[in-house]
């Protein structure tokens, strides 16, 4: 999650009337339990075909979107992203706000490749590592291939924090955390 806390609390509202009613809060796992730091450091596997039409995972994907929207409410920071090992399932999901405008974005089995050389870098902080902010150096303009709910393919280009956005969430899916690239 990036620190811009206003257009992440805007991001908020205009996602809340999509989401079904039923949605609910899953657990965001964060590295102060070491049993849930084991799940945020294990490699998650790509969402098999089948799954995208198991109504269970659509509900999984409301579930998790409506967990990043209220992660207040767990005391935590507001979120600009979630990756579905941060809340305790090793699959290749996750969501990332979009600062140009302003809604939420689903990626399922997203690969990410940089467009060009040029880095930069900016300061971090995540839903699963409570009270620490810090900079990390990323590439500065990505292409990510991705999955959308039904399984199609799309490609997307993005540029700075929304480029940045998505590798963090992507690093997530390998077990990475922005701490282990943090700027010492
Ligand atoms: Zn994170």
């Amino acid at each position: 999650m990036m620190r811009t806390k206003l257009i992440a609390s805007r991001g908020q509202k205009s996602n809340c009337d999509i989401l079904p009613t039923m949605s609910k809060q899953l657990k965001i796992y964060t590295i102060e339990d070491k049993e849930e730091e084991k799940v945020l450091r294990k490699k998650s596997l790509p969402v098999k075909e089948e799954l995208f039409k198991d109504p269970k995972f659509q509900e999984f994907l409301d579930d998790l979107l409506y967990t990043a929207l209220h992660s207040e409410e767990q005391d935590n920071v507001p979120a600009g992203g979630i990756a579905a090992p941060q809340v305790g399932r090793n699959i290749r999901v996750f969501y990332a706000l979009n600062y140009d405008t302003d809604k939420w974005q689903l990626f399922i089995n997203p690969e990410i490749t940089p467009i060009g050389f040029s880095k930069t870098s900016t300061v971090e902080g995540c839903l699963s590592v409570p009270n620490i902010e810090g900079e990390v150096l990323r590439y500065r303009k990505v292409k990510i291939k991705y999955q959308d709910k039904d399984g199609k393919w799309k490609t997307k280009k993005f540029k700075d924090i929304n480029a940045i956005a998505v590798q963090h969430e992507l690093d997530h899916l390998e077990g990475v955390l922005f701490i282990d690239k943090m700027e010492k």
